[in-house]
């Protein structure tokens, strides 16, 4: 195991004299980056499958019962760190940690809404910073979590599509936001998390190895064993992803962000609508149904003036014949500097009551939590601690 030298140069700061960097940030920068140098030179211990860890006891002449006790600690205690495990020796605890990193996400900050949203900010290891937001309404409990630091994606209508992509959260800071919310959930409102959605900040697909082990970890009986029926991935469209569902038999819900069903204006407000056209999608969706068997959701944020007409409920019913699907109708959030505004409850109602007549099930989605910018869409790391880099064309 090498041994580690922490110098400021290799920080990436200039050689100084001592003084000059024992201010407080300096300071913060140093030991998240020694923090976040540590954690990539050792192995992520949740990355270990329960044969790797028991081998790892066995090979350090310890009981092999001790693997089961850390498999516990990480996944169904969601401990944070070593020192959590209190049934471990402290000589086991000081083994593991010579070994092994747990680059864990912890809560920095929390808002509450006046409407009970709570918003967080999850500092991870490396000092980035995600979002996500427990949503309680009168018949559930639910986390939104983030899959990705920033998004790759471009969708003109949402904060975070502002954000320059940094990195894939791994399944570990995944799972740390549901547990973390499961917590809160009970500690605030006294109700148990009772569903989670992949809608905060990235596209879950493009991070799809470490979305889809959270989520075998988040329904596991040996973790956190919630039922996959209540868990929903969220994707903007990404055809290839969404046939990988398929043949991968997922039991989860999967809601498509649709927005326009003609492609002239989805790509306007959607450019992954270029390369992931409806026509592709319509074939990726058939192929994920006709493999799971699951109803798709197809969410449709209805913008003022550009896709509230009947006409636009109409394209959207013919394209809802393709697959068995509902509609969630969302309301709109405005963003700073947006070019939308959100249409209004005359048009929305007309809207829904289209396509009811043709038969379609379809949810009206109020936001929540938009005095504190929780709402969907408006995730934008405002967080005083976030590393925030904006993407160049919007600078
Ligand atoms: S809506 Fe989702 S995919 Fe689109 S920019 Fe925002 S976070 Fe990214």
């Amino acid at each position: 195991m090498p041994r580690l030298i922490f110098s400021p140069a290799s920080a990436g700061l200039s050689p100084c004299h001592p003084c000059d960097i024992l201010n407080r940030s300096d300071l913060t920068t140093i030991l998240l980056t020694f923090a976040a140098v540590k954690a990539a030179t050792k192995k992520n211990i949740r990355d270990l499958s329960k044969e790797e860890m028991k081998s790892f006891f066995v090979e350090n002449n310890e009981k092999p019962f001790r693997s089961g006790q850390v498999w516990e600690w990480l996944w169904q205690k969601s401990a944070r760190s070593f020192d959590e495990m209190t049934n471990l020796s402290k000589a086991t605890r000081e083994l593991l940690k010579e070994h092994f990193a747990l680059p864990a996400a912890s809560l920095d900050t929390k808002q509450v809404s006046r409407d009970h949203t709570i918003k967080n900010a999850f500092k991870l290891y490396d000092g980035n910073i995600v979002e996500g937001v427990l949503i309680p309404t009168d018949s559930r409990m639910t986390a939104c979590v983030s899959s990705q630091v920033g998004c790759s994606l471009t969708c003109s209508f949402c904060a975070t599509g502002r954000l320059e992509r940094l990195r894939n959260l791994d399944a570990g800071e995944i799972f740390d936001q549901v547990s973390i919310i499961r917590q809160q959930s009970l500690e605030h409102y006294d109700i148990p998390l009772s569903n989670i959605v992949y809608m905060g900040m990235g596209e879950p697909l493009l991070n799809y190895q470490n979305v889809l082990k959270s989520i075998e970890r988040i329904t596991a009986e040996d973790g956190l064993n919630m039922s996959p029926q209540r868990i929903t991935v969220s994707t903007a469209g990404i055809a290839k992803m969404i046939k990988q569902l398929g043949d991968d038999e997922v039991r989860f819900n999967l809601a498509l962000s649709l927005h326009a069903a003609n492609d002239e204006k989805r790509s306007r407000i959607m450019p992954i609508n270029e390369t992931n056209t409806l026509e592709t999608l319509t074939e990726a969706l058939k192929y994920f149904y006709a493999k799971t068997g699951t109803r798709i959701t197809y969410e449709y944020i209805l913008f003022k003036g550009f896709n509230d007409e009947i006409a636009d409920a109409r394209e959207l019913a013919d394209y809802c014949r393709h697959v068995p699907c509902k509609v969630n109708i969302i309301e709109y959030n405005p963003i700073d500097d947006s070019e939308f505004t959100k249409a209004g409850k005359e048009k929305t109602e007309a809207f829904k009551n289209f396509l009811e007549s043709r038969h379609i099930i379809v949810n009206i989605r109020s936001s929540r939590g938009k005095d504190i910018d929780a709402a969907c869409g408006q995730l934008a790391n405002k967080n005083e601690h976030a590393v925030v880099k904006l993407k160049k064309q919007i600078i």
